[in-house]
């Protein structure tokens, strides 16, 4: 089976049968439907050809264009074709033999092959040729010489055809290969484009997440711009707000400037004053001080003209559940200048059953007049009380030394006068915490005036003669550890009692909490000793130094408050026991220690040479606050009731021994006034 040829390679083996110029005889034996061709033959047979290259050339140009691999295949093919070795081979035998069958069919031979050629030969210009007989010779030459002639015109027209077509493949080729080098330039460019757009799709999807990021962003910034916005507005609001106030601020400013300038001048004409004042002032201090030195005489003077040792008695109330006394018993008469003047006098009455009268009657009752520098019947207040020794607490900031005494049989009233009464009731408080409040009062006022006071106090009690601590604490407390009084130095009249406290204080708070420590550790002794409060003598001190700086000035005095044991006697008659016998040891030392007392303050008011203040450990400790300039008060505590009256009039009989009529002599001054 041959092989289907394409039109070109046909075309392609004509031209290489050419090629060799063949000397074709006159009877070219074509044979077959190929020779039998005419010109517009060949041109119809070249035509699918030529149509094919035009379909290249249309292919190629849509290659250009476009490139697509199977055109791109169809030149390759069309030049492989065009070139293929093996067309000329094929097509050569073919022709030499046609040639040599022609060459054979010259020699005369037999009739029948003879015929062969005439049958096959040619039909020239479309018309059929006449059938020369065989006999003419020169005739078929005719012929033959006529259709080489044509053959060689065809030939020529062929070579000329071929020699285009092969300019056209040449220029094909050319085409091609330029087609192909723009081919690999553009596949270049491709994978080049085909990069950038990769990598544009890679920066376009970048760009489109960073879009997408930016307007979040923008979102976000939208948002914060309406905030913003919404800010600015408020801003602006504000921004009025304050405008206006500004301007009235600055209205305000301009009126207080016009004012400062008039208060300039106002100011420069009071300073001119205050300087006047300060003169003034200076001037006046001097006075004042003047004054209050003067005042300190005075006082003094009043007080010494009152009597430097003063009585005062108290008679307390009828407690619940104790019997009345009869009528008439106890009497405070008015004083010269009526009822309206303070008492001074009391009348006890006391009936005497031992005694009787002739006709069998009971002998009326004795009266008892007593007089002291006040007396306080039993509904005196204890603010009435303190209004009288309010004074004598003023002497001791002024420097004078004060003693107070409450002094009376047990159940009189003593630490009810001197401490207060129970509940913590203000107003049954006692003249300690009354004078304390006042003393630092009054410091406080004097402060003013250029004095500083400091205050430290101290509380101990006399039991037996042995002196204890009443604000011990920790170990110490309520066991009663022996206490010795001696002088703070050599050579100092100042006394202390060793291991005692001796406590700053300043203000009310302090001195309750120390009276109320000293009731404590009071407590503790009663349980272990029966009773030992009223057996023995509570002694409170305040150690009072005062300065005035600015004049070099110092002051200092003790104020004593001193609720002494209970002044009652053993009854003689009793028979004694061995408690009583202690007892009366107990009454014996109280006894001997409230004569003593009797005695030096009988001694000062005498102003003999010798004061016994060394007879007792209380006369001892109370020294340096009894005698000289000191103020010296003792309260009489009376009790109301008839059972009582006995021992009631001992002490009103002891309290006016020690009394004596207030003294007109010169007035003593300290040192420093
Ligand atoms: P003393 O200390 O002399 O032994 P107290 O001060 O303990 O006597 O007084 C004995 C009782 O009498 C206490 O209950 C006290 O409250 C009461 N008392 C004393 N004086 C007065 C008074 N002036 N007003 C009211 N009660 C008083
Ligand atoms: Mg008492």
């Amino acid at each position: 089976m041959e092989p289907q040829r394409s039109p070109l390679l046909e075309v392609r083996g004509n031209v290489q049968l050419k090629r060799p110029p063949v000397k074709a005889p006159s009877r070219l034996p074509l044979s077959g439907t190929r020779l039998k061709r005419g010109p517009e033959q060949m041109e119809d047979a070249l035509e699918p050809e030529k149509k094919r290259t035009r379909g290249l050339d249309t292919a190629t140009k849509i290659a250009t264009s476009r490139p697509r691999a199977p055109v791109l295949a169809t030149v390759p093919q069309t030049q492989g074709q065009t070139t293929a070795p093996k067309v000329p081979k094929k097509t050569g035998p073919r022709c030499s033999t046609a040639v040599a069958t022609v060459l054979k069919n010259q020699k005369p031979g037999p009739a029948a092959p003879a015929q062969k050629p005439a049958a096959a030969a040619p039909m020239l210009g479309g018309r059929k040729p006449t059938k020369r007989p065989a006999w003419d010779l020169k005739g078929q030459l005719c012929d033959l010489n006529a259709e080489l002639k044509c053959c060689r015109e065809r030939t020529q027209t062929l070579d000329q055809e071929n020699q285009q077509l092969q300019d056209r493949l040449r220029e094909a080729q050319q085409q091609a290969q330029s087609l192909g080098a723009e081919r690999r330039t553009l596949e270049g460019e491709l994978a080049r484009v085909q990069a950038q757009a990769e990598q544009g799709q890679r920066e376009l999807g970048n760009l489109r997440a960073h879009v997408l990021e930016l307007e979040e962003q923008l979102g976000t910034q939208e948002s914060l711009v309406q905030e913003l916005r919404k800010e600015q507005l408020e801003l602006q609001e504000e921004r009025r707000g304050l405008a206006t106030r500004l301007e009235e601020q600055e209205r305000r400013l301009q009126a207080s400037e016009a004012a400062l300038s008039g208060s300039r001048a106002e100011v420069a004409s009071l300073r001119q004053e205050a300087t006047t004042q300060a003169a003034l002032l200076v001037e006046q201090g001097e006075r004042l001080h003047g004054l209050e030195m003067e005042r300190r005489r005075l006082h003094n003077q009043l007080q010494e003209l009152k009597g430097n040792i003063r009585v005062f008695c108290r008679v307390r109330p009828v407690l619940p559940g104790e019997p009345t006394p009869p009528p008439g018993f106890l009497l405070f008469p008015s004083g010269p200048g009526g009822p309206s003047d303070p008492p001074t006098r009391l009348s006890l009455s006391r009936s005497d059953e031992r005694r009787g009268t002739l006709s069998g009657a009971p002998a009326p009752p004795t009266r008892h007049d007593f007089s002291f520098d006040r007396v306080f019947p039993p509904a005196s207040g204890q603010d009435e009380v303190f209004e009288e020794i309010a004074m004598l607490v003023q002497s001791a900031l002024d420097g004078y030394p004060v003693c107070i005494f409450a002094y009376g049989q047990t159940g009189s009233g003593k630490t009810f006068t001197m401490e207060g009464g129970p509940g913590g009731d203000p107003q049954v408080e006692g003249l300690i915490p009354r004078a304390l409040r006042h003393l630092f009062s009054v410091a406080q006022e004097l402060g003013g005036q250029g004095w500083t006071y400091s205050f430290v106090a101290s509380y101990v009690e006399i039991y037996n003669e042995t002196v204890r601590d009443l604000l011990a604490t920790g170990t110490r407390k309520g066991q009663g550890g022996e206490c010795e009084i001696r002088r703070a130095g050599p050579g100092s009249e100042e006394l202390t009692v060793t291991n005692a406290r001796y406590v700053p204080v300043s203000c009310e708070k302090e001195v309750e909490a120390l009276l109320h420590l000293a009731r404590q550790n009071r407590a503790v002794a009663r349980t272990a000793q029966n009773e030992r409060s009223s057996r023995s003598h509570s002694v409170f001190q305040l150690q009072i130094s005062g300065e005035h700086a600015g004049r070099g000035l110092q002051c200092g005095a003790p104020l004593s408050l001193v609720d002494l044991a209970g002044s009652e006697r053993l009854d003689p008659g009793l028979t004694l026991g061995p408690g009583e016998r202690e007892r009366l040891r107990e009454t014996q030392a109280i006894n001997s220690s409230l004569s003593t007392l009797g005695l030096v303050i009988m001694a000062l008011s005498n102003k003999e040479s010798h004061v016994p203040y060394r007879n007792s450990k209380l006369t001892y400790l109370l020294q340096n606050s009894l005698g000289g300039s000191a103020k010296m008060l003792m309260f009489v505590n009376i009790s109301p009731l008839e059972e009582n009256v006995s021992e009631s009039l001992n002490s009103l009989r002891f309290a006016s021994k020690v009394q004596l009529p207030p003294s007109p002599g010169p007035v003593r001054t300290l040192g420093w006034l």
